[in-house]
């Protein structure tokens, strides 16, 4: 941090204390929301002067790498970050199998070359749980386009030995990519502060499924069952992108290793080479590529763990306020934003708090959890096991389900916090707002009623308890869910103060007269 940045961070501190007095001495000693000043200063100088939120989002980055959900990769990974909890000085520090997630998935090697008509090298990764190409093979390319059953019987026969392309060709978005991702502009927060009534949603006319019509996993089963070389796909995003690891077909359970040794070798391909290939096909030409998929397929079924460690509570400490992130990603990247960022900051907010001897009266929990990029399976399993949900028959209300106090989560990018959703719960808005207050001069000032969805807060809001997700800036160049979420994009600004916001939060939470009220109390 540069000595200009320290001086106006201590200026806009000042700032930040004097106006915090003048509000607490109009509010007077409110039971919901009072801000511990003296905390947040120590809070801020720790994050801000003494910060190691990018040596976490580095070394996550560049020497743990992508964490698929059931890998060796997640699997190292998590012990590095077991031991990352207790150095911190996290107690409890325990990784909790949550479901048989299936054998493991690891790519140790690709390689996809244009051999004809040209030569060119082109980009492109496997789609996870999928078998490799048994070495290396050079192949004929076709295109198939199958959307109906009938289709099956134009390529029957036709395709052993092919490289298939078996996606339409991707429309590339020039203007997008030119314009960028701009942070969110004052009207774009206005808009948002705007309180937003949704109504009960009506149940949607069912739908019945035109019979003819192939399945995603149909077709996988037909690409196996001609003897395929390999399945060639692009699904849309920007030049370079690859977009989208999921194998059709996805599997609540996990991944069976006969599942994976009997499916075709399968590539995203980035959109440029795609549509390359697919024109020189359209002009009838012949097309040569050559491909090699090594992947290494775990020989046992294991179970998927989530990782939690305590800051413990002192006269409250079995009420729990939670903060956390997920910790697994998709495997073709080091996923530097989806959510490597929100893991460091959940990690650095822990390790400020403990930094500067908070001592909480409820215990703090952090969470980093895993199986979110299928399907929020950890967090779901995680609040299933521990809280219950009077929604649940299966899993009702534990005695822990009424000592919970909230969760704050990080999952929308690395971009700094400009406020945070309510989640529709308009009972906690006076607490969350005020624990915003010494953060106006990072330009956090919005509090939203909407509710957000796509990332772990769901799994506690849809169990009744209060779960939050910051509002967070977009920043240019992020791209989760692709090969190209790299560290370049990240801004150390953004994570220090989202470090500190989140640290913040946990502490206010874990020491308020009352827990974080619930929707309707
Ligand atoms: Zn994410």
């Amino acid at each position: 941090m540069t000595i200009a940045r320290v001086t106006r961070f201590t200026i806009s501190l000042l700032l930040v204390l004097t106006s915090a007095a003048l509000i607490i001495a109009a509010a007077g000693p409110s039971a919901s929301g009072t801000v511990d000043w003296a905390m947040v200063a120590k809070i801020r100088e720790e994050g801000l002067q003494h910060s190691r939120v990018m040596d976490l989002e580095s070394y996550m980055t560049d020497v743990l790498g992508a964490r698929l959900t059931m890998s060796r990769d997640m699997q190292r990974a998590q012990q590095w970050a077991l031991g990352e909890m207790a150095r911190i000085g996290l107690v409890n520090v325990v990784a909790e199998p949550f479901m048989n997630y299936g054998v493991t998935w690891d790519n140790e090697y690709v390689s996809l070359h244009l051999l004809a008509p040209d030569y060119t090298p082109m980009t492109a990764y496997p789609i996870a749980h999928t078998n490799g190409t048994g070495g290396r093979v050079v192949a004929e390319a076709a295109l198939v386009d199958l959307q109906l059953r009938a289709d099956l019987e134009k390529y029957r026969g036709t395709l052993r030995g092919k490289a298939v392309l078996v996606t339409p060709p991707v429309r590339i978005n020039l203007d997008a990519m030119a314009a960028g991702t701009p942070r969110l502009t004052e009207a774009d927060l206005a808009a948002l502060e705007r309180t937003v009534i949704v109504p009960p949603r009506p149940t949607p006319p069912r739908v019945v499924r035109n019979a003819e019509l192939l399945s995603a996993a149909e077709k996988v089963a037909f690409y196996t069952a001609e003897g395929v070389a390999v399945v060639l796909q692009s699904d849309g995003g920007g030049v370079g992108y690859v977009w989208g690891f999921s194998r059709p077909g996805a599997r609540e359970d996990g991944w069976a290793r006969d599942g994976m040794l009997t499916s075709p070798a399968m590539v995203a391909v980035t959109p440029e080479h795609y549509n390359r290939m697919y024109r020189l096909l359209q002009r009838g030409m012949a097309v040569r590529v050559e491909v090699e998929v090594r992947n290494r397929i775990g020989a046992k079924v294991e179970q998927a763990a989530n990782l939690v460690g305590e800051i413990p509570g002192s006269d409250l400490k079995d009420e729990v306020v939670m903060i956390g992130a997920h910790f697994d990603t998709w495997h073709a990247s080091p996923n530097s934003s989806d959510n490597t960022s929100g893991v460091a900051v959940a990690l650095e907010a822990a390790r400020i708090l403990k930094a500067v001897g908070a001592k909480p009266r409820r215990t703090i929990r952090v969470a980093l959890w895993s199986g979110e990029e299928q399907g929020l399976f950890g967090s779901r399993a995680y609040v299933r096991s521990h809280f219950g949900s009077p929604r649940d028959s299966l899993y009702p209300p534990k005695p822990a389900y009424e000592k919970f106090s909230a969760y704050f989560n990080q999952d929308y990018g690395a971009g700094q916090y400009r406020g945070i959703y309510l989640q529709g719960n308009e009972a906690a808005r006076t607490m969350l707002a005020a624990w915003m207050e010494p953060f106006r001069d990072f330009g956090m000032t919005t509090v939203s009623n909407q509710s957000v969805g796509s990332t772990d807060h769901v799994s506690f809001d849809e169990a009744g308890l209060p779960g939050f997700q910051f509002l967070q800036d977009h920043i240019p160049g992020s791209a989760g869910h692709t090969n190209l979420d790299y560290l370049e994009t990240i801004n150390a600004n953004d994570l220090m103060k989202n470090a500190v916001v989140m640290a913040s939060y946990a502490y206010h939470a874990a020491m308020a007269d009352t827990r974080v009220p619930r929707k309707g109390r």
